[in-house]
């Protein structure tokens, strides 16, 4: 009998496996590779969201919380996975220079936004009108992240890599039965993927695609991330990450020539030297239409729970989310209500 039977190993399943783990409870985690909104994402952390110039829902506790857990899996598997790095937004106006300086003034913003321009010059990018820097900002590489923890995995002998089978799972009164395996509970971290969960399929998780490119562009000299209409992170020996696009409708894994004329369209606008593209990626990020995560306990199977919905942002939310789900099981403590799948109506639910 294992204590958690993880489905999924995205920044979800990873998070909730890791504070499994670190509370000494057994686990078996299964994925299929079927999603890779995780493998390919920015991989980003920002407390403010640019472009509402609102902060971004708990970001203080988020960002407390990912720093220390992000660093607990960085020397448990000697390797660095957060790098901090400044988030420069780029100003195409005068007016856009005002409207930061108005934001900054919000008391919930002000410890985020800097008050001081940045008027460094980056030989590929022309910005007249200067930069504001956003701070406690970074990337985490999650690529890097999802391979190293995967590896841990298979160490522990406890990753199946296999697509999870709905139709093979009995729910039992204290546990689940799921082929050869009994399990205390079962947290499901299927990201997009969730769609094809019957206990959870009718929750409105939307899926929002997104596309990005790994750029080659030798004269680009930046060590930081720009942020406009895309962000460009700089990867090191003339490489950069330039990301991404939304869409709504297609909800598949595949890049597009569509989505190819956007970014190129959209770095152009920015960058003002040669760049050859290098790699194109798209995943669905599991978005909800309130932008709230789904997270809890199914209300007729209580071994059975989602931890889903972190949107575009992953990399901060997962952490928590996947602290709360655990604590919620565990210790009985109650889940916020904006985060609980209990805020939608339970006919969503029920087979
Ligand atoms: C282009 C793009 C850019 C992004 N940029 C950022 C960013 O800069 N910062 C940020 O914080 N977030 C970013 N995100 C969002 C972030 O990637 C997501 O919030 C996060 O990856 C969601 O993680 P997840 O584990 O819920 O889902 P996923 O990463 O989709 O993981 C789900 C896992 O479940 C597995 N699975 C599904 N069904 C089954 C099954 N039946 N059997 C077995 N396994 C199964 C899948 O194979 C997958 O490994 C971006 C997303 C995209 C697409």
């Amino acid at each position: 009998m294992v204590d958690y039977l993880i489905v999924g190993s995205g920044l979800a399943g990873i998070s909730f496996a890791e504070n499994a783990l670190l509370n000494n409870k057994s686990i078996i985690v299964i994925d299929n590779n079927s999603q890779n909104s995780s493998r390919i994402a920015g991989g980003l952390y920002n407390p403010v969201i640019l472009k509402r110039f609102s902060e971004v829902w708990r970001a203080k506790e988020q960002l407390e919380l990912m720093k220390s857990f992000y660093a607990i899996i960085e020397s448990k598997l000697g390797q660095q996975f957060d790098f901090k790095k400044p988030i420069l937004r780029k100003f195409f106006s005068i007016e856009e220079q005002n409207n930061w300086f108005t934001a900054s003034d919000k008391p919930s913003l002000s410890p985020f936004l800097s008050l001081t321009l940045v008027t460094d010059t980056f030989k590929g990018i022309d910005s007249p009108f200067d930069y504001g820097q956003v701070l406690h900002t970074g990337y985490v590489d999650t690529a890097a992240l999802l391979k190293s923890y995967k590896l841990y995995l298979i160490h522990l002998d406890v990753l199946r890599e296999e697509t999870f089978n709905y139709a093979e799972l009995s729910n039992k009164v204290d546990y689940v039965q799921y082929k050869d395996i009994q399990a205390k509970n079962v947290i499901f971290a299927e990201g997009f993927g969730m769609h094809a969960n019957p206990y959870f399929k009718h929750l409105p998780l939307d899926g929002t695609k997104g596309e990005l490119f790994i750029i080659k562009a030798p004269e680009l000299d930046l060590d930081v991330i720009v942020n406009t209409s895309v962000f460009i992170l700089p990867l090191g020996e003339g490489l950069f990450k330039v990301g991404a696009t939304y869409n709504w409708k297609d909800k598949t894994n595949l890049p597009t020539e569509e989505g190819k004329v956007e970014l190129l369209e959209r770095i152009n606008e920015i960058v003002t030297c040669d760049f050859e593209i290098v790699e194109h990626f798209a995943g669905v990020r599991p978005t909800v239409k309130d932008r709230r995560p789904l997270v809890g306990t199914h209300p007729e199977h209580k071994n059975l729970h989602l931890l889903n919905g972190l949107g575009t942002r992953g990399v901060m939310l997962g952490p928590s989310m996947a602290k709360v789900l655990f604590e919620s099981i565990e210790q009985g403590i109650p889940l916020d209500d904006e985060i609980n799948i209990s805020r939608i109506k339970p006919k969503h639910y029920l087979l």
